[in-house]
């Protein structure tokens, strides 16, 4: 929590912004300025209606890059705390406004389809396009972003960029870092970036991951263009496998990547995790899903090496089927969202999740590690009712581990971020790094991991501390976000 750096108070900025934008731009509601002083980090206390940060000056919404620059030079001028938002599912803090009177500057009406281009094979949209909106779109001729996080009816293409998103697809699609060709984002003082659309270039380093991965601390991103693929769900083939233990199933899908073979969808699931997901049939075994997609030889070649694959292997087969209907409702909308924050108020009960990553040759050590850590440190174990993890982001030099806990609430709801998530959180985190790999695998670092920005970078945080003092040199871009506050700022 940070004091306001800026000599305006709260309605001179709010008379300044109404001016500068007009007053249908404006939004000044409690109710609304509570939710975003907040993202689902907060979301228990939240539930409760407990909001103790900084709650924002107010809400604008600009129609247009101009008047993104207006607000970000006028935010720069008088040192006003900023924090960009799109689809508003950030998970680990990136929205909350720990400065008091800051401003938040939200894209989601920035939401026009600007160009789908099927020769050269990307489409450009504001950053206030919903990707399910984009996806649908493209569909319709035939094409897919093959983007698809669990969140893509709700998250918009901004967010999708600054946090580094990655989709249920990735191992043939690559994470967002992979498809973004182009983009325009305002920076403080509002400078207007267009980075031009390329198919490749070695003019200099790669400019693009200024920007995406941001988390709204270095920039606006007003506009994104991503590259399209050809739809063919007809050629997809599923399957399912049930591995006696963990680490076979890792092992299973390191060869298959290591082999150089591209699933679009590949996943193991320890029995933990597999029971909230495949209760019907995992048969308390870890859980394979595997997906061949892609032109039909490519698809036929990948499922073959599947087959071959698993016939030297000790496995029980899950109906294809199943896989697919799993698929098919994974992705949360504002329903589920709204179901989830009834349940917690209704059973103080809460499931959270932190990724990482890490090289092939420590994932089993770093599973059981974080596993043996929590069951003997945790001091509120008999609250955990499951604890598991999941594989599902893999790349030739390792993959992903997706620790998942929840537990019931035996305290008030201000003590839960304290009392239950900080410390399985910090285990998972520190044992990631512990293991030489990264503390965060796509929910981007937000506010909660900052304390290990340091540790995770080395000597390469001098480049990130750069880009921060280079692009936001007065500090008004979503202060606390990647970057620690100073201690002179809390
Ligand atoms: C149910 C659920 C499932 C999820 N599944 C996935 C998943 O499969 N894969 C995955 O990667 N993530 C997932 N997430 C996390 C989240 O959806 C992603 O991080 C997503 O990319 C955020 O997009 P958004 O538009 O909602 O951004 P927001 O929540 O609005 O913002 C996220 C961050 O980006 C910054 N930001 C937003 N817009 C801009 C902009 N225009 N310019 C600059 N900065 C901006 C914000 O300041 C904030 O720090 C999930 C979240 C939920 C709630």
């Amino acid at each position: 929590m940070a004091p306001s750096r800026s000599p305006l108070n709260r309605p001179s900025i709010v008379q300044a912004m109404t001016h500068l934008l007009g007053p249908g731009a404006v939004e000044t509601g409690d109710e609304q300025l509570k939710e975003a002083s907040v993202d689902r980090f907060k979301k228990y206390t939240a539930v409760h209606g407990i909001y103790d940060g900084p709650i924002p000056a107010l809400i604008v919404y600009p129609r247009t890059t101009r008047e993104v620059a207006t607000v970000l030079r006028f935010a720069d001028d008088h040192l006003i705390n900023v924090v960009p938002r799109t689809g508003r599912t950030a998970t680990e803090g990136g929205l909350e406004t720990v400065v008091e009177d800051s401003l938040v500057v939200d894209g989601s009406r920035m939401n026009a389809i600007l160009s789908i281009d099927p020769v050269d094979m990307m489409a450009t949209g504001q950053c206030g396009v919903r990707l399910q909106v984009l996806e649908d779109a493209v569909r319709a001729q035939g094409l897919t972003t093959g983007h698809s996080p669990q969140s893509k009816p709700l998250a918009q293409l901004g967010g999708l960029v600054a946090t580094r998103s990655i989709g249920q697809f990735s191992t043939l699609y690559g994470g967002i870092e992979d498809m973004v060709v182009g983009l325009e984002a305002v920076f403080p003082g509002g400078q207007v970036t267009r980075i031009k659309n390329v198919p490749r270039r070695a003019a200099g380093p790669d400019i693009r991951h200024i920007v995406i991965g941001s988390e709204g601390a270095l920039c606006f991103i007003t506009e994104v263009t991503v590259k399209l693929f050809r739809y063919q769900p007809e050629n997809n083939r599923y399957f399912g496998f049930l591995v006696e233990e963990f680490a076979d199933g890792v092992d299973a899908i390191r060869e298959l990547i290591t082999a150089g073979y591209r699933p679009s969808v590949c996943r193991v699931y320890s029995p933990q995790d597999a029971r909230q997901h495949f209760a019907d049939f995992y048969q308390g075994q870890n859980v394979v899903v595997l997906v061949a997609e892609g032109p039909k030889p490519l698809a036929d070649a990948t499922a073959q090496a599947i087959e071959e694959l698993f016939a030297d292997r000790p496995h029980e087969r899950v109906d294809p089927g199943r896989i697919q209907d799993w698929f098919e409702n994974l992705n949360w909308g504002q329903d589920q969202i709204d179901a989830e924050k009834a349940a917690m108020l209704r059973d103080h009960h809460l499931g959270y999740t932190t990724e990482v990553s890490v090289d092939w040759s420590r994932v089993g050590e770093l599973f059981e590690a974080v596993m043996t850590r929590i069951r003997t440190e945790f001091p509120r174990l008999g609250d955990l009712t499951m604890l598991g993890a999941h594989s599902s982001h893999s790349y030739q030099t390792g993959t992903n581990l997706y620790f998942v806990y929840d537990y019931t609430i035996n305290s008030s709801p201000r003590e839960e971020i304290e009392v239950y998530h900080k410390p399985l959180n910090a285990i998972i985190v520190e044992e990631a790094l512990r293991l030489g790999g990264s503390m965060v695998h796509h929910h981007g670092i937000g506010k909660y991991r900052t304390a290990w920005v340091e540790q995770e970078h080395g000597s390469a945080y001098y480049l990130l501390s750069t880009l921060k003092q280079a692009f936001d040199p007065r500090g008004v871009m979503n202060a606390g976000t990647i970057f620690p506050l100073e201690p002179d700022d809390e």
